[in-house]
C-alpha cells in the first residue's frame, strides 16, 4: 500500500518520518491554538462535560508538544516506533478536537464560541492535511477524525445551513485528500531522487578507490581505509604494515602477457584476502605492489603473520596448464613501534622492503632504524658519484690472474676504486649498486673500460686485462660499438680484453644480451662468467654463450663453507671446464695451502691476495717488469 512506510523504499521512509519532528514550531502553534479556543469556548458553555473534554484536549496537546521536541533528543531511531508515537498523539489530539466541536454544536453554546471551535477545528484539519501530507495515512486519518464527529453533529441539527455546512467540510475533505496526496507524491518523489543521486555519488566514491583488477583497495583507498582504520585504534593497540612486491613481475607481464599478468594479480589479491585477519586493510599499490595492514598484539604475532603470508603468496600457482612459481619480497614496519604515524611507518615498510629486494629478493624484512641510515647514506654516495668522475676521486686498480702452473701473470681485473676526500676509501660493493640503480653506471663504465684499455695497452701483448660489466651497461644502445670505440682510442687489440658478466645478466634470456656477446665476441673480446657458484649456477649458459674462462666464486676458496663439498664442486666444474676447453680462475686465495688445493682440484688460474691485491697502473706494470727481468735471465740461459 502506498500509504505505508514499508511500501516505499526504507530510506525513503524514514526522512518522510524524519520530516514530521523536524518542525516542532507549527505543531506547538496548533496545539496553543487549539487549548486556547478549547478553554475560552468551554467558559461560554458552563458545562461539566464540554469542561472535561476541554482540560482533556489540553492535556493531549501538552504531551503532543513535549513528545516533539523530546522524541529527537533521545536519540530514537527505529522510524516504525516514531511514527507510532506520531500517530498516537495527531490521532488523539484530532479526534478530540473533532469532539469538541460537535459538543459545543451538540449542547448548542452560545454561537460566537461554537464559531471559534468549529472554525478552528476545520482549519486545524486542513492545516494538518498539509503539515502531514509526507504521511498521508496521518493526513487523512486526522481529517477524518476532526471532520466526522462536527458533521455528524451539524447534520442531526436538521437546520438546512448546518447541513450545508457538513457537506461543504464533506467536500472541502475530499479536496484536502487530493491536496494532501500530491504533496505527498513530490516529496516522496524528490527525496527519492536526491537519495538516489547521493548513493550514486557513494558508489562512485567506492569505484574511485577500487582496483580494477583485483577488487582491492587502489592507492587512494588504501591511503582513505588506512587514515580511518588508524583514527578507529585505541591508544594501546599495534598496527602492522606489510608491504609486498612480486619479484620480477615485468618479465611474467612480458613473457606470458598482460592476460596472464592479471590473473597472477587476482590470484595474489585471493590469497591475501584468504589469509588476512578480520579488519584487515588490503590494497594494491601500483603494478604489483601490495599493501596488507591489521592490529597486532606484539612483534612475534607480526613474524608469524609475515612468514604466513609469505608462504601463501608463493605457493606454486596453477593457471590453466601452466604451473607458475612467483617469488615475492616483503617489508614489514609496526605502528608506534616503528614511527609515530601512517606516513612515517609507510616509509619504514618501504625501505625494509627495499632492503628485503636488494639482499636478494623473496625474503621478508622488518624494518630497523639503521636502513634509515643506510639510506641517508646511499643519496649522498648517489649525489657525490655524479661529481666524483669529474673531480678525479675514482681511479682504476689492478689485481694480477696469475697462471697456476708457471706463477705467471696472464691478466689483470680491473677494479674501480673511489677515494673519497671526507669519507675515505669507498667499497666498490658500496658505490656500484648506486650507479646501476641511477644509471650512473653507464658513463662510469664506458669510463673505466676506457682506462682499463690505456693501461694494458702499455702491457706485453700476451697480458690480457679484465673488465666487470655492470648488466645495465651491456642493455645501452650502442654498447658494443662503445667498446670497441674504447679499445680503438687505446690500441689494444679486442684478444686483449675480457670481460666478466655474472649469471644475472644471462637470466632474462634477452636478444640484447646475446646480439652484444656475438658482436663483440666476433670481433675477438672474450668472455669470462664471474661468480660462478653464488647464483644459479647453470651449466647450460657455458654451452650457450662464447665463454672462454669460469672464475669460481671466492666462498668456495675462503670462507666459512669451504671443505670437501666444495672441493667436489670445484673438480666438477673444473672437468667441465676442461672438456669445454674453457679455463678456470679460482678467486680469493689468500694462503699456499689453498692455492694448492684449487690446482690439485684443476683450476688453472687463481687470484686473491696470496699473490697481490689490487693495485695502482704503475705498480702492475711494475709487476710485469720484475716477472719479466726475473725469467728473462733464465730464457737466456735455457
Ligand atoms: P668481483 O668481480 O668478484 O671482484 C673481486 C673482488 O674480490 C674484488 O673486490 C677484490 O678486491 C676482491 N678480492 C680479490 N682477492 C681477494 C682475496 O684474496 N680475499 C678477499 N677477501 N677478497 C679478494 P672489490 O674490488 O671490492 O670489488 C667488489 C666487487 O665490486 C667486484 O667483485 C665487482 O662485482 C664489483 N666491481 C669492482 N670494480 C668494478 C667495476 O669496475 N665495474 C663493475 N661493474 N663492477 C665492479
Ligand atoms: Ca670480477
Ligand atoms: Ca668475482
Amino acid at each position: 500500500m502506498l500509504f505505508r512506510t514499508n511500501a516505499l523504499d526504507d530510506r525513503v521512509g524514514k526522512t518522510l518520518v524524519d520530516n514530521l519532528y523536524t518542525n516542532p514550531g507549527s505543531l506547538t502553534a496548533g496545539a496553543a491554538n487549539g487549548i486556547i479556543a478549547a478553554l475560552v469556548a468551554a467558559t461560554y458553555a458552563a458545562n461539566p462535560v464540554i469542561w472535561n473534554v476541554a482540560i482533556l484536549l489540553s492535556l493531549i496537546g501538552v504531551a503532543r508538544v513535549a513528545m516533539a521536541y523530546g522524541l529527537p533528543r533521545l536519540q530514537v531511531r527505529d522510524t516504525r516506533w516514531l511514527e507510532l508515537l506520531y500517530e498516537l498523539g495527531a490521532f488523539s489530539f484530532t479526534a478530540t478536537v473533532g469532539v469538541f466541536a460537535a459538543l459545543t454544536i451538540w449542547y448548542e453554546i452560545p454561537l460566537i464560541a461554537q464559531m471559534l471551535m468549529l472554525c478552528f477545528a476545520i482549519g486545524y484539519g486542513a492545516g494538518m492535511a498539509t503539515r502531514n501530507a509526507g504521511r498521508p495515512v496521518i493526513s487523512v486519518t486526522g481529517m477524518v477524525l476532526t471532520f466526522t464527529p462536527i458533521c455528524v453533529a451539524l447534520w442531526s441539527t436538521g437546520d438546512l445551513a448546518a447541513r450545508t455546512l457538513a457537506v461543504a467540510i464533506l467536500i472541502c475533505f475530499l479536496g484536502m485528500v487530493s491536496i494532501s496526496m500530491q504533496i505527498f507524491r513530490t516529496l516522496r518523489d524528490s527525496i527519492g531522487a536526491a537519495e538516489t543521486s547521493a548513493r550514486l555519488a557513494e558508489k562512485m566514491q567506492q569505484l574511485a578507490r577500487t582496483d580494477v583488477v583485483t577488487g582491492l583497495h587502489n592507492r587512494a583507498g588504501l591511503n582513505h581505509y588506512l587514515v580511518d582504520h588508524l583514527s578507529r585504534r585505541r591508544d594501546e593497540t599495534r598496527t602492522a604494515l606489510f608491504w609486498f612486491d612480486l619479484d620480477r613481475f615485468k618479465e611474467v607481464n612480458d613473457a606470458l602477457g598482460h592476460q596472464i599478468g592479471d590473473r597472477v594479480l587476482n590470484e595474489v589479491a585471493q590469497r591475501l584476502r584468504s589469509q588476512a585477519k578480520v579488519h584487515s586493510v588490503i590494497g594494491r599499490f601500483g603494478g604489483d605492489e601490495f599493501i596488507l595492514a591489521c592490529d597486532v598484539r606484539d612483534r612475534r604475532e607480526v613474524e608469524t603473520i609475515a612468514l604466513a603470508l609469505l608462504a601463501e603468496v608463493t605457493r606454486p600457482m596453477r593457471l590453466d596448464e601452466d604451473r607458475l612459481e612467483i617469488s615475492c619480497s616483503m617489508g614489514v614496519a609496526i605502528l608506534p613501534d616503528d614511527g609515530p604515524d601512517l606516513e612515517s611507518v609507510m616509509q619504514g615498510a618501504d625501505l625494509a622492503l627495499y632492503h628485503a629486494k636488494v639482499n636478494g629478493r623473496n625474503q621478508v624484512s622488518f624494518y630497523d632504524p639503521s636502513m634509515s641510515r643506510d639510506l641517508v647514506r646511499r643519496r649522498e654516495i648517489e649525489a657525490e658519484l655524479r661529481v666524483a668522475l669529474q673531480r678525479d676521486e675514482l681511479s682504476i686498480f689492478f689485481q694480477p690472474i696469475v697462471d697456476l702452473a708457471t706463477g705467471r701473470i696472464r691478466a689483470f681485473e680491473a677494479l674501480v676504486r673511489w677515494f673519497h676526500p671526507e669519507k675515505g676509501e669507498l667499497r666498490p660493493d658500496e658505490f656500484i649498486p648506486v650507479a646501476e640503480e641511477t644509471g650512473a653506471i653507464i658513463t662510469l663504465g664506458n669510463w673505466i673500460t676506457a682506462q682499463a684499455a690505456k693501461a694494458a695497452a702499455a702491457w706485453p701483448d700476451d697480458v690480457t686485462v679484465a673488465v666487470n660489466l655492470s648488466p645495465l651497461q651491456l642493455k645501452a644502445p650502442g654498447a658494443a660499438l662503445g667498446i670497441l670505440n674504447a679499445l680503438r682510442e687505446a690500441r689494444l687489440p679486442p684478444h686483449r680484453l675480457e670481460l666478466e658478466i655474472t649469471e644475472t645478466v644471462l637470466l632474462d634470456h634477452s636478444q640484447q644480451t646475446e646480439d652484444f656477446m656475438a658482436e663483440l665476441s666476433a670481433a675477438g673480446v672474450k668472455f669470462a662468467l664471474d661468480d660462478f657458484g653464488t647464483g644459479y649456477s647453470s651449466l647450460g649458459y657455458l654451452n650457450k654463450y662464447p665463454f672462454g674462462k669460469i672464475k669460481v666464486d671466492r666462498s668456495f676458496v675462503s670462507g666459512p663453507n669451504v671443505g670437501k663439498k666444495s672441493d667436489a664442486i670445484i673438480r666438477a666444474v673444473s672437468g667441465i671446464a676442461a672438456s669445454l676447453d674453457m679455463e678456470i680462475v679460482a678467486e680469493g686465495l689468500e694462503t699456499i695451502e689453498q692455492v694448492d688445493a684449487v690446482k690439485a682440484a684443476g683450476c688453472t688460474l687463481g687470484q686473491g691476495y696470496y699473490f697481490s691485491r689490487a693495485v695502482p697502473d704503475y705498480l702492475a706494470a711494475m709487476l710485469l717488469a720484475q716477472e719479466r727481468d726475473a725469467t728473462e735471465p733464465n730464457r737466456a740461459a735455457g
